[in-house]
């Protein structure tokens, strides 16, 4: 039978590779995200080409109320979830003392509380089913900082500490919970970043390239968001199913440092 597999923030960049990865598995798929609506519609039909159905949620991930409609959606439309892929994110950057107040609390709530709400959606019926893989993209990121993205480091930091725990709650359950920490993955949400960055450290978008991203990235080449969907296809295989609790680096070395 096809898994039920969610990817939030699946409309672009990383967690549209997500999608596409499973999706030629034959799994059926619920993405989620913001976007035009004629493109979403073309992503969600390519993501049938492989025999699984596609369903398309547009739950605001900051909103607890949103990401409980989402939730309750998929089982509605393929049954218990399998795979709970934690993707959707957003950056900001700048100083602390001028963080804005409201991205603080956009980020926290974005890239950290809605993974707990969708897990605390999806726990019950996979302990009770005995089965399920919970995948969170977490960042490099989440294991070492850089100066002028405090909510985001904050909230990768945290969403570690939430997959180890989330990990324990359900190892006797069959249940796996892990993260993946990717380095730069040149994404729409890298791209944005470039001239904030520029503006920050009063260098130009090229240096930022050269000279801070990849600067922390010792093979100097971007992650691509593939090679993170394999990761993730790997996480929500059998051979995973002792790995749990823990997170997996694809940073072209840069956390070895
Ligand atoms: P992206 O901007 O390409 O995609 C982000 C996705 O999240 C989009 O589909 C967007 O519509 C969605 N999204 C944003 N705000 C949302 C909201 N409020 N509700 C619902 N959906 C929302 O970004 P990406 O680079 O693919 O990032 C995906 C994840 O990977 C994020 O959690 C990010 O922190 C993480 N990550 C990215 C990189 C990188 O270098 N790109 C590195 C490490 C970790």
């Amino acid at each position: 039978m096809a898994r039920t597999v969610v990817v939030t923030g699946s409309t672009s960049g990383i967690g549209l590779s997500i999608a596409r990865a499973f999706a030629a598995e034959g799994c059926n798929l619920v993405i989620n995200g913001f976007g035009p609506a004629a493109e979403i519609e073309t992503i969600r039909v390519g993501l049938e080409q492989h025999g699984g159905r596609a369903v398309y949620h547009g739950a605001d991930m900051s909103k607890p109320v949103e990401i409980g409609d989402l939730m309750a959606a998929a089982v509605h439309a393929f049954g218990p979830v399998d795979v709970l892929v934690n993707n959707a994110g957003i950056q900001h950057v700048a100083p602390i003392e001028e963080f804005p107040l409201e991205k603080w609390d956009q980020i926290l709530a974005i890239n950290l509380s809605s993974s707990f709400h969708t897990m605390r959606a999806v726990i019950p019926a996979m302990k009770e089913r005995r089965q399920g893989r919970i995948i969170n993209i977490a960042s490099a990121h989440g294991l070492v900082a850089s100066p002028f993205k405090a909510a985001y480091v904050a909230a990768k930091h945290g969403i570690l500490g939430l997959t180890k725990t989330a990990a324990l709650e359900l190892a006797e359950f069959g249940v796996t919970v892990n993260a993946i920490c990717p380095g730069y993955v040149l994404t729409p949400l890298v791209e944005k970043q470039i001239p904030d960055t520029a503006k920050a450290r009063g260098i130009t978008e090229a240096q930022v390239k050269s000279d801070v991203m990849l600067k922390f990235q010792p093979t100097k080449e971007f992650v691509a968001a593939d090679d993170i969907a394999a990761t993730a296809l790997y996480l929500a295989s059998d051979a995973a199913r002792q790995i749990t609790g823990t997170h997996i680096s694809i940073d072209g070395g840069w956390t070895a440092q």
